[in-house]
């Protein structure tokens, strides 16, 4: 009976005006259904423009050139000047912040899609562990009244031991960064393989067995002769740059399949493509690579800051489907985009700090994690496309 805030949550303030790249601005904004429903029964002037200014067949907001049709000349949103806080739609209410339940947890984060607080989850020194709270009995007796078909508590256990020992390998420097990469698909892989057998036998184990089994796994990660162990494995599958380059350059062309979410998105995944794969040669991109890693040396907590935040934002969502092996991929393949986005920056800017990696990050949690569609359509790939298989994705990490 837990509830996680995330360390940064509290210091998030909105920009207002001043965001320089305001979500009234560049992507469509979803309404969720009650609120669309509400929408519909507004009366007068302002609820026949409300009917024209939603795209239903999407139900989304309908965009005027780049931004929202209700957002207007002062910067401030006209469905908050005319139906006040109440009247905006679910996305708009809580945005950046969300929430995730999980039966007996719930936590509550920021999303990396809106710029500040993307700045705040990259230079936080404390991401990945929670704020922990207890909520009283009463709380989650109206939760369950409200959602009946919780999960097992035996499921969400496993999978908060293995977000620990996940948390733990992303933080440890003395090892190599792709290395820390390689080995939490390899985590994930062997606890998939394991949890699914359990699973599929109605989970027979005790509380104390399926402990030792955790702790087990957890050990042959964190070992200090795993790392060591693991770079030899790895050695002859990452040797090749020019391996890691068709890898990658496929992984972006799955990227350019979105449904656009960010304006302009088709041309933008395009034109990185050309310039990193198309106008250079394989030798010229290493010698970029080479660059970049020198030139964002100094990013090393901002990389592992992005991991985390993506191993805390799927990882316990496999309570629900119980395929926490593609969540680990996605937090991966997440990770490896934005390098290769900020890769791009750097080739034609020479730029590469905090400021470029948040830009990055949070244009691509707009275009990927916004969108159900995009959403979807990338855990179906990771899950089944051989290109994401284990070997595949060591290759183009
Ligand atoms: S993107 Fe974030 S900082 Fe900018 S206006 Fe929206 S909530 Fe505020």
């Amino acid at each position: 009976m837990n509830y996680h805030i995330q360390t940064c949550f509290h210091h998030f303030i909105c920009t207002g005006a001043e965001c320089e790249d305001t979500c009234c601005k560049g992507w469509r904004i979803r309404i969720d259904r009650q609120s669309y429903r509400n929408y519909l029964q507004v009366s007068g002037a302002f609820g026949h423009r409300l009917f024209w200014e939603i795209d239903h067949g999407r139900r989304s907001f309908r965009m005027r050139g780049r931004a929202c049709a209700f957002l207007n000349r002062e910067g401030f949103c006209d469905i908050y000047k005319e139906l006040g806080r109440k009247g905006l739609c679910r996305g708009c209410r809580e945005y950046p912040r969300h929430r995730e339940n999980y039966g007996q947890l719930q936590e509550v984060m920021l999303s990396l899609s809106c710029p500040e607080a993307a700045r705040l989850i990259l230079e936080d020194e404390t991401q990945g562990m929670w704020k922990e709270k207890k909520r009283p009995a009463v709380f989650w007796e109206q939760q369950t009244a409200v959602r009946k078909n919780w999960p097992k508590p035996e499921l969400l256990e496993d999978l908060e031991e293995l977000r620990r020992t996940m948390v733990c390998l992303i933080k440890d420097r003395s090892v190599d960064w792709r290395q820390r990469q390689a080995m939490l698909l390899a985590l994930a892989h062997d606890f998939q393989r394991h949890w699914n057998k359990i699973r599929e036998a109605g989970y027979p184990y005790s509380r104390q067995r399926r402990r030792q089994w955790g702790k087990r796994l957890s050990k042959r990660y964190l070992a200090r002769e795993a790392a060591g162990r693991f770079a030899r494995r790895l050695e002859h599958l990452q040797g090749a740059g020019k391996e890691q380059r068709i890898r990658i350059a496929a992984w972006m062309r799955l990227m350019q399949r979105m449904e656009p979410v960010l304006f302009g998105w088709e041309q933008k995944a395009a034109r990185m493509c050309s310039s990193l794969y198309h106008q250079r040669s394989a030798a010229e991109y290493q010698l970029l690579c080479l660059d970049f890693d020198e030139a964002a040396a100094s990013l090393e907590q901002e990389w592992e800051n992005l991991m985390l935040y993506f191993v805390n934002t799927y990882v316990l969502g496999a309570v629900y489907d119980g395929d926490v092996y593609t969540k680990v991929k996605l937090a991966v393949f997440g990770t490896r985009i934005i390098r290769e986005w900020c890769l791009f920056r750097y080739g034609t800017s020479g730029k590469i700090n905090r400021e470029e990696l948040a830009g990055a990050a949070y244009r691509y949690s707009r275009e990927v994690e916004n969108c159900d569609e995009n959403l979807d359509l990338l855990e179906e790939e990771l899950g089944q496309n051989p290109l994401f298989g284990l070997e595949e994705m060591l290759k183009g990490i």
